[in-house]
């Protein structure tokens, strides 16, 4: 693979030659440089400040785009406020990986087995984008990266009082899920999302709201789940094993959620 690397150290600098050369970003390349990218110019987000902080500000957690698995892993915080998210990272790849591979990149690779996103849409995460000047959205409807967009953070609002994260996969560890599931609440109202169950991570809104009724209905629940996700046939699982896993992940997370 041959491919020409640009150090920018400004986001304007990136935004500009991402503009003039057409070339891909780059985090620490686990997806990028595994999957054999064409890509002639990499664009390498490495040396501009400002991306690898993590910041409490008491009603959120602001990750910047480069901060690795491993960091969030072992951040306090996370660990305390967003438990969802930091099992994510934990469950992710294996250690090697982890100690590389950075939140902005789980997003901007927009694959429907991304951890963290599931994670993230179940919290009601937003993402913080550069194109000049700084946007914000909701993950959960973020699809592509528009004119060279750069994302910068993800702030994530810690007012969920219980959060939780399964995975199934093949094996422990280095695994891509089969099918994840995210749940946040905080007490009245609750997120349910979905990984490997649609082209993109998916926030299971029927599902949602017959969680967030007074009494739950296991059976309604479950058969709306498998109503509103779309898995398909590939080589890590079929639809029917999706459905199957999706309707016992669901269980689990609602009893750990007491509901
Ligand atoms: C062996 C192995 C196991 C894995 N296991 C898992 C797993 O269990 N769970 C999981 O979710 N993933 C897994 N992955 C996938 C991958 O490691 C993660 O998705 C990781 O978070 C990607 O981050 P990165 O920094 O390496 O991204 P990169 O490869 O650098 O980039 C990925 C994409 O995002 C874009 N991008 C990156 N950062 C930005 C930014 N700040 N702004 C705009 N665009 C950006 C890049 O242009 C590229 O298109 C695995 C990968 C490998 C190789």
């Amino acid at each position: 693979m041959r491919y020409r690397l640009h150090i920018p150290t400004t986001l304007d600098q990136a935004l500009e030659l991402k503009r003039s050369t057409g070339g891909t970003y780059l985090a620490a390349g686990t997806v990028i440089l595994v999957n054999h990218s064409h890509a002639e110019d990499l664009i390498s987000l490495e040396k501009i400040p400002g991306l690898k902080s993590i910041e409490d500000s008491g009603e959120a957690i602001t990750i910047g785009a480069l901060v690795t698995f491993d960091e969030i892993e072992k951040c306090r915080c996370i660990m305390d406020k967003l438990p969802s998210l930091h099992q994510a990272a934990c469950l992710t790849a294996g250690p090697q990986i982890r100690h590389r591979a950075t939140i902005g990149g789980n997003i901007g690779c927009f694959s429907p087995a991304s951890d963290a996103v599931t994670a993230l849409v179940a919290l009601d995460a937003q993402v913080e984008l550069y194109d000049g000047s700084y946007h914000r959205m909701p993950v959960e409807g973020l699809r592509e990266l528009k004119d060279g967009s750069i994302i910068t953070s993800v702030i994530v609002p810690t007012r969920f009082c219980f959060s939780a994260f399964e995975k199934v996969g093949k094996r422990n560890a280095m695994s891509v899920s089969v099918l994840n599931m995210a749940l946040a609440g905080d007490g009245k109202l609750f997120r349910l999302a979905a990984g490997c169950t649609a082209p993109h991570v998916l926030f299971c809104s029927r599902t949602s709201a017959l969680l967030s009724t007074d009494a739950v209905d296991m059976e309604k629940a479950k058969d709306a789940l498998v109503s509103e996700i779309r898995p398909i046939d590939d080589r890590w699982g079929t639809v029917e094993y999706r459905k199957a896993v999706s309707r016992n992940l669901l269980e689990k997370l609602v009893s750990e959620a007491g509901l």
